[in-house]
């Protein structure tokens, strides 16, 4: 089973991704996490993205397809993936068709976790709150939150659109609820591919 999990920054892609992979035996590529370690680990690639994604704002397209490539490749064997942060430009579900196709495999299904922006942006602060002296994520701000909050809107939301007008069914999940709750949707949902 290969399963894409969009939603906007605070939505609980990370959260769900893990119940899923854990569930259905399934890997989570999430290219956020990926970013994240090679700034942790101080690689090139850590270096090259890091003022990106303190900002905000989207790592270039070639660089993720080819970590998303690379990652697969090392990392995922042959069991299925739930895509968790990629694709989010049009560019970027080319490269994902491209991953697909090598590895013989197609899309089960497509999932769009959706909250008001109003609810993220009370979860953000929450989390901003009990996170204090903590170390914290260097995009971890109110301001570049809600510049990460437009561009999902403007431009993953593209993203999207461009799987539904290719006749791709999005199923939509309301993220606002119970963490139980968003899973047991979920679960409703995919059980019909594992
Ligand atoms: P995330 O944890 O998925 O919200 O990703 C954190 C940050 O990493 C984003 O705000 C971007 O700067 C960068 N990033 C993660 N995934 C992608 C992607 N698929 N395309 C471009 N930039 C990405």
């Amino acid at each position: 089973m290969n399963i894409i999990l969009f939603g906007p920054p605070a939505a609980g892609k990370g959260t769900q991704a893990s119940f899923l992979c854990k569930l259905y035996g399934l890997v989570p590529v999430s290219t956020g996490h990926i970013l994240r370690l090679s700034m942790a680990n101080r690689t090139p690639l850590g270096a090259q993205v890091a003022a990106t994604i303190a900002q905000g704002s989207l790592v270039e397209d070639a660089t993720i397809v080819k970590i998303v490539n690379a990652h697969i490749k090392e990392n995922v064997g042959d069991k299925g993936i739930v895509f968790d942060g990629f694709p989010r430009t049009k560019t970027q579900i080319e490269g994902l068709d491209g991953v697909l196709k090598e590895r013989n495999r197609a899309l089960d299904c497509v999932i769009e976790l959706y909250l008001e922006r109003t609810v993220l942006c009370d979860r953000l602060k929450c989390r901003l709150e009990q996170s204090l002296g903590q170390e914290k994520r260097s995009d971890d701000t109110y301001s570049v939150f809600l510049k990460r909050l437009d561009i999902y809107y403007k431009e993953t939301r593209a993203a999207i659109e461009h799987y539904e007008r290719r006749g791709v069914v999005v199923q939509k999940v309301y993220g606002g609820d119970s963490i139980e709750k968003v899973s047991a949707s979920l679960k409703n949902i995919l059980d019909v591919y594992a």
